[in-house]
């Protein structure tokens, strides 16, 4: 492309554009086309970027957005759309925005008046929810963890009572000391996924409680490679409801003789059920 290209546009637009985030061919048509045809392509990193475009033989001139440039980038863009020209906004990988530039960029367009269309593609969380089986009715995207632990811990105060499905970014190096920071405070019975490697050769999709997942984490460090997301099962209010009465009953007799937990304990092991529901319960209703 040429700087004096006409544009096939009919008015300036920013197009956000979802590149793969693994599988090269989980590029969209159109998204193809609009990098094709617009004037200039901002990217996170333009190097990487070049690689996937090459990949598919565009040759649009690429600009340079990243986290540490955006707010002061952005301008100069949407100075230029103003003027004429389009431009599609890619990231590394996946959807721009999403744990990745573009906030400001977006913002100051639509402020600007200028025409933003976003075009669906790629997306870890997204990918991720579809094949977890956790529940996707309600679910909240919480980008990625603090990097410390105690900045962690009170991050996993804040969902530990939400009942949505609540979905996580983390990086390989920090996987480990997360699951045990999850496991510490949201106990070992909560159904948590790991999505890993998406769309990629070593694609693994595991879901267990926490208590068994760490463990399983722990043994394998191939576990501990490559990209990830975590989802985590919402809080399940119905605790009491699925405790048959018979149990309630036999629960309430022990904890008479007992320390609740105990008590819990005891049950859980005699009706096999979980000793948290049995002592969540107990706690509500006995003490
Ligand atoms: N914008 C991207 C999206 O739409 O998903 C996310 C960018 S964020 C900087 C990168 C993080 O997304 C990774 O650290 C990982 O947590 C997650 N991720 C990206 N690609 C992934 C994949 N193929 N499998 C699992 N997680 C992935």
């Amino acid at each position: 492309m040429t700087d004096n290209k006409t544009s096939p546009f009919e008015i300036p637009t920013l197009f956000i554009v979802p590149t793969p985030i693994g599988n090269l061919a989980d590029i969209t048509q159109r998204a193809i086309e609009v990098l094709n045809q617009v004037d200039l392509i901002a990217a996170e990193d333009t190097r990487h970027t070049g690689k996937l475009l090459s990949h598919l033989n565009i040759q649009t001139r690429t600009y340079a957005l990243h986290d540490h440039n955006e707010q002061q980038k952005a301008q100069v863009l949407v100075d230029r759309l103003k003027k004429g020209e389009s431009i599609a906004l890619v990231s590394d990988a996946g959807t721009p925005l999403i744990s990745d530039p573009g906030y400001h960029l977006v913002t100051q367009c639509r402020q600007a008046g200028v025409k933003v269309v976003p075009l669906p593609g790629a997306c870890a969380v997204i990918t991720a929810l579809s094949a977890s089986g956790l529940p996707s009715d309600r679910f909240s995207f919480e980008g990625f963890f603090p990097a410390k632990s105690k900045g962690r811990k009170d991050r996993l105060l804040e969902i530990a009572k939400v009942e949505r499905t609540c979905i996580f970014y983390e990086s390989p190096h920090r996987i480990l000391d997360t699951l045990t920071d999850m496991l510490d405070v949201l106990g070992p019975d909560r159904e948590v996924v790991l999505a890993r490697e998406l769309t990629k050769t070593f694609e693994t999709i595991q879901g267990l409680p926490l208590g068994e997942l760490v463990a399983w984490v722990k043994e394998d460090d191939n576990q501990q490679r490559g990209e990830m997301v975590l989802l985590i099962h919402g809080y399940r209010t119905d605790s009491q409801a699925t405790i048959p009465d018979e149990v309630c009953r036999a629960l309430g007799i022990m904890a008479k003789e007992l320390p609740l937990k105990k008590a819990a304990a005891l049950c859980a092991e005699i009706y096999n059920l979980k000793k948290n529901a049995l002592y969540k319960w107990g706690l509500e209703n006995l003490e």
